[in-house]
């Protein structure tokens, strides 16, 4: 069975004082919200804040995932912060591809196979964001380009590397903007791309692999999003700075039944 997922992505947000006051907001409220056996929480703070959301973890129930890695193993690449280097913080997920770093680092998908690789070579697993922006949509070419985004950046991988790996389809017109996919737009695609997986990796495989949705994901729509078959799970942006928020997606996760 595969895992269902519930991933906050804080992006650029918070000073280190107002971190730590939400992961101890977060921490009491996941106390209080029973945990279901095999459905995850994670966490990814901004990298200062690793240590501290991943020292307090071990008292909890949820995991610590990084934004962003970089695509070398180290050495003379000032800023850039390594897999291993994660690695070594016991970080044991990662955002990679999200639409803010292919739209202003101009990251392609050759760029996001090499960070998938540094990520699966230390034992992270990378959570693979893929999307089409607004155009994209309204031009019909979104199974398109998330074919190609699917494709170059995943399909390198053995069967073994795969299962690792979480995929995230964040279609880019719903990220910020409150606008969120409906709940059949979000099965839609999240079919196609299982049906992609199937058609690489034979169905087994792609029924092991969760696909989470994201874009304005937040307590009044997740569980009607989270209820269908091949949506399993979300990544927040916005909704994951609330504790109060955070949540109650979370709850929405443990009540799906499926
Ligand atoms: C995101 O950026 O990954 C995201 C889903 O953002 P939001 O929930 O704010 O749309």
């Amino acid at each position: 069975m595969r895992k269902k997922i519930v991933a906050g992505n804080w992006k650029m947000n918070k000073t280190f004082e107002e971190a730590n006051e939400l992961i101890d907001d977060l921490v009491e409220a996941l106390e209080e919200t029973t945990p279901k056996r095999d459905n995850i929480v994670i966490v990814c703070p901004p990298f200062p804040y690793l240590e501290m959301a991943s020292d307090i973890a071990s008292d909890s129930y949820y995991s610590v995932g990084a934004q962003d890695v970089s695509a070398e193993e180290s050495g003379a690449f000032t800023g850039e912060v390594s897999a291993a280097m994660l690695q070594s913080m016991d970080i044991e997920y990662c955002i990679v591809g999200h639409s803010e770093r292919r739209a202003y680092h101009g990251e392609s998908d050759s760029l996001i196979a090499r960070k998938v690789n540094q990520l699966l070579a230390n034992k992270i697993q990378p959570i693979v964001c893929c999307g089409e922006v607004l155009e994209e949509r309204e031009a019909n070419r979104q199974f398109d380009v998330v074919r190609r985004q699917i494709t170059d950046g995943l399909f390198h991988l053995s069967d073994q590397q795969i299962l690792n790996v979480v995929i995230a389809y964040e279609p880019v017109w719903a990220i910020g903007t409150g606008k969120t996919a409906s709940p059949e737009q979000a099965q839609e695609m999240h079919a196609f791309i299982r049906s992609l997986l199937a058609e690489k990796y034979g169905k087994p495989i792609a029924n092991e692999i969760s696909i989470l949705y994201g874009g304005s994901c937040k307590p009044s729509n997740a569980k009607e999003l989270f209820a269908n078959p091949d949506v399993d799970g979300g990544l927040i942006g916005g909704a994951s700075l609330k504790a109060s928020d955070f949540i109650q997606i979370v709850a929405a996760m443990n009540d799906a039944r499926k």
